[in-house]
């Protein structure tokens, strides 16, 4: 099995475009002014998935529920008109990523189909929530399977394998199979069939990102510096400082403004092209750079809780527990399952890099900058011919040859899960970089560290295998972790382990 999603991984590699090569966007004129080419059909009615803020006079507000009719869609922001609610009438830009068509599935409030079951144990189990809330999902170890989770009155979540007939037809129980899913829940909401009684759809509390700050700043994503305000200093890292900032006094956003010098401007910008268009849930998304006078700001996403290592080094289990570790190292793997695919390399995977939201949400950050700053500090960072290193988390043959690939990137996950799972502790605690570098070609590893479970240790020991070629891709580290959640049963329905 493993072999083919090996096998898998090369084919779509070899498919997926290589984003080597940028072109200059940044100089591109916007083609805004162009005459707008209407794609939909007139009447064609959208539904608001979550709530939505203007944040440029050109955007419409909505609220969840409210029914917009699209007039001109481009990839990531629609110009659209308000036909219920608070946009009703009034016309203007909307995310894409925030709208579905009415009567979809997609459309239905308790459709959530890339939520996990952990994470849907999260959300059911929040305040917001009471008895009988649901939702339905993908079923995570069977791909194309739905799965019903439903808060029960012990505050517990129940989940349900949701079956297919061949004709088409869903059913949880064989008494009773129906046409489409809203007539199951219909059902389920009525009669007390399953062992809890379905009330309302789980609440949607956190909407995605946006692609981008707005209409604008996709193409234009060099915006004016005086559009942003600094507000509160969040912390200093090894390039410059970082700011919780606000965006045209509208879009909280995080400011990392760059040591004067760390860089080479061009270089930074050519990357940066790239970082741009990685986008995934699970990766920091760049939104927009001031790069005309220094010092430079790159603009992201801002995540509540600021960088992993802070985290976990702050918990030190107070409230984390080896299922939410587990549930962060996967979630890492999915960000750098994206990477992998798309033939993109880190270069510096590490907890220090990871950044933290709401509800223990881990996304991948500065991929790529590695290449093009200048690596200050010392503690961290070695120097070596041609560069310096963050030597603990660096493979053997990254260091010595200069190899960096996606199989020197699995290498430092392996070295994340034992921060992880040391609630932030230096690898190879008692050992210098100097000695690190000496034992690791006689074989050397770190030791299972206390408390962690052999199946994590298993997975770290197969990162640090010595011929790149036998570690495991990041597709594969993704389902091994997130299988670990399969081996904790308790909140399964016993008939239907979904
Ligand atoms: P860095 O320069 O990336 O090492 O960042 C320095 C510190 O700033 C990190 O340790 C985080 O605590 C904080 N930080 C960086 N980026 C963000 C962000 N996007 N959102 C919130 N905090 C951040």
């Amino acid at each position: 099995m493993e072999g083919f999603r090996e096998r898998f991984i090369l084919c779509c590699q070899s498919t997926f475009p290589c984003f080597g090569d940028p072109a200059n966007e940044f100089t591109k004129p916007p083609n805004r002014e162009l005459p707008p080419t209407p794609v939909e059909k007139p009447g064609c009615v959208y539904i608001a998935l979550y709530d939505y803020t203007a944040r440029t006079e050109n955007d419409l507000s909505f609220n969840a529920g409210d029914k917009l009719e699209p007039l001109r869609k481009e990839e990531d922001w629609w110009y659209a008109r308000g036909i219920t609610g608070i946009s009703a009438n009034k016309e203007g830009y909307i995310p894409a990523n925030y709208v579905a068509p009415e009567e979809s599935l997609d459309a239905e409030p308790w459709y959530f189909p890339e939520t996990k079951r952990l994470e849907a144990e999260k959300m059911l189990m929040s305040q917001e929530n009471k008895n009988g809330a649901f939702l339905i999902r993908n079923c995570e170890s069977q791909a194309g399977e739905l799965s019903l989770s439903a808060l029960l009155q012990n505050k517990k979540v129940k989940h349900f394998k949701i079956r297919r007939l061949d004709n088409g037809g869903y059913f949880v129980s064989r008494i009773q199979s129906f046409f489409t899913l809203k007539e199951l829940v219909e059902h389920y909401s009525n009669v007390d069939g399953l062992s809890v009684r379905l009330t309302e759809p789980c609440k949607k509390t956190m909407a995605p990102e946006t692609h981008g700050l707005s209409y604008n700043t996709v193409d234009q994503w060099e915006i004016p510096r005086s559009s942003l305000k600094l507000l509160k200093k969040l912390g200093a890292g090894q390039f410059g400082e970082v700011y919780e900032g606000i965006w045209n006094d509208s879009t909280a956003v995080a400011v990392k403004t760059l040591k004067p010098g760390s860089m080479d401007t061009k270089d930074f910008l050519r990357e940066a092209q790239i970082m741009k268009k990685l986008r995934h849930p699970k990766l920091i998304q760049l939104y927009a750079v001031c790069t005309t006078e220094e010092p430079i700001y790159i603009v992201t996403e801002l995540m509540s809780n600021g960088s992993l290592l802070e985290y976990l080094q702050k918990d030190r289990g107070a409230s984390l527990q080896m299922s939410d570790q587990i549930e962060m190292g996967s979630q890492v793997a999915s960000g750098m399952a994206f990477i992998e695919l798309q033939n993109y390399i880190h270069r510096d995977l590490a907890a220090r890099n990871v950044l933290v939201g709401d509800n223990n949400v881990c996304k991948v950050a500065d991929f790529g900058l590695a290449r093009v700053f200048q690596m200050e500090n010392e503690n961290v960072y070695e120097a070596k011919e041609g560069g310096k290193f963050p030597v603990k988390w660096t493979a053997p043959e990254a260091i010595h040859e200069n190899k960096f690939t996606i199989k020197s990137d699995v290498w430092s996950f392996g070295i994340l899960l034992y921060e992880i799972v040391t609630f932030g502790q230096m690898p190879y605690p008692t050992m210098t970089n100097f000695q690190v570098i000496q034992q690791l070609p006689k074989g050397y590893r770190m030791p299972c560290p206390l408390n962690c479970p052999k199946y994590l240790y298993d997975i770290m020991s197969e990162c640090w295998k010595d011929s790149p070629a036998d570690r495991p891709t990041f597709e594969t580290l993704q389902w091994k972790l997130e299988d670990c959640f399969d081996m904790d049963v308790s909140s399964y329905d016993d008939t239907n382990r979904y």
